[in-house]
């Protein structure tokens, strides 16, 4: 497919997410790119797991979902400071969210280490860094994260955060030493690669980049931006290009916009990598909320009243998340994953809609689940067994069920 076609079926998609998703899923076969030989004593001998990279070039990589945002909901975690000690206070609810994903079928689980900096955890409002240092917290991060993957064929991802000395304008210096206090336990428990992750300007991803750079893995890099480009106002396609120059091998975007708009954004970015002759692979991880009246906003969500505690009506039902998984793939996308709001069956969602490029590779978790409601059909209630089809999920339109509500908000917030 010519790259102009990809982006009319990109605009198109604006309207789409009500539409259908495209290819059913393939229950029938299972692999697993690590496999196993025989050793001279006749006994299984693991053959190494494949890098990201390596497994990029041969196909889409699925990402897995929200962490602090999810666990906000399950009681764990402070919204406002995003409390990354959780990993210390419930290591357990930790674990569990991670294992949910891998049951879904992601193929990288992302170290619990959000907005862990030294200086965001010594910020007002923040109890933590009284007690604990970022150092502390991503070890447990990753000792959880070691746990819970085993011998599992999952890439383990470390990940940083923006940091508030750089919005302090402390310069390249201070930044980059929040980052390298960062980045130490990833590198200790070897992780499989490097990920810079919400960062709001491309000029501090320049920075991280550079830093995970000196590190031996590959680096991959998203900012929290839209199609109008950075909080400073550097176009989307700039961005994209200045993180390419920066050396990092995986590039894109994550949260703050919904995945129409972040589909836009990404268009944008792929048309100015090909205008510099740029070939980095694109990452997406949007949020799992339909938020279309942000999308000229800079930071995106954060304007609607809604955000974060009263999002529930926007979420995106499992039937959009494949319509978004095909359409990422389709524009050139090959690391898809999810943000704030995307839970394990959103990740089940792109896991099955991609199957059939992945070589029938499925999470355990579609074992209990047929695409397209299928199992309805056998439902004890009549009601339910009229649902059982592709075409009833494709033409109905989720209601909020509360009369009177806007379809968007006709006024965000500060305006
Ligand atoms: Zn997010």
């Amino acid at each position: 497919m010519s790259y102009l076609s990809r982006l009319s079926k990109v605009v198109r998609y604006q309207c789409l997410l009500q539409k259908s998703p495209v290819v059913l899923v393939s229950h029938g076969v299972r692999k697993f790119s690590r496999s196993t030989a025989r050793n001279n004593n006749g006994g299984p001998d693991q053959v190494r797991k494949k890098g990201l990279l390596e497994r990029l070039g041969e196909g889409p990589v699925v990402g897995d979902g929200s962490y602090v945002f999810t666990l906000e909901r399950r009681g764990y975690v402070l919204a406002g400071p995003w409390t990354p000690e959780v990993v210390i206070e419930h290591p357990e609810a930790v674990k569990s969210l991670h294992r949910e994903y891998l049951h879904a079928g992601a193929d990288v689980l992302q170290a619990s280490t959000f907005y862990s900096s030294d200086d965001k955890l010594t910020m007002p409002g923040h109890e933590a860094g009284r007690t604990i240092t970022c150092k502390e917290l991503n070890d447990k991060a990753c000792t959880i994260l070691k746990e819970v993957s085993g011998a599992a064929d999952v890439l383990l991802c470390g990940a940083v955060s923006p940091t508030p000395s750089y919005l302090d304008g402390k310069g390249k210096t201070v930044v980059q030493q929040e980052y390298s206090k960062q980045l130490e336990a990833f590198i200790q428990h070897d992780l499989d690669f490097l990920l810079a992750e919400f960062i709001g300007h491309v000029e501090e991803a320049e920075w991280a980049i550079e830093l995970m750079k000196t590190k031996g893995k590959p680096v991959a890099c998203t900012l929290r931006i839209g199609p109008k480009g950075d909080c400073a106002g550097v176009s989307a396609g700039e961005c994209a290009v200045r993180m390419a120059d920066a050396g990092a091998d995986v590039i894109g975007i994550n949260c703050q916009f919904d995945p129409n708009t972040g589909l836009k954004t990404m268009s944008l970015m792929k048309a100015a990598l090909e205008k510099e002759g740029l070939s980095p692979y694109l990452m997406m991880q949007p949020l799992g909320f339909h938020c279309p009246e942000v999308e000229h906003e800079y930071e995106g969500y954060q304007m609607l009243p809604e955000c974060p505690f009263a999002l529930e009506p926007r979420q995106l039902t499992r039937f959009e998340v494949h319509t978004f998984a095909r359409a990422a793939y389709e524009l050139g996308v090959r690391y898809i994953g999810g943000c704030c709001g995307f839970e394990p069956h959103h990740i089940r969602a792109i896991s099955e809609e991609l199957s059939p490029e992945r070589g029938g590779k499925l999470g355990e978790a579609s074992k209990k689940h047929v695409p397209w409601g299928g199992a309805l059909k056998n439902s004890m209630l009549e009601p339910n067994r009229n649902k059982g089809s592709r075409q009833h999920w494709e033409r109905t339109k989720p209601a909020s069920g509360r009369p009177g509500h806007p379809d968007v908000q006709p006024k965000l917030i500060n305006q």
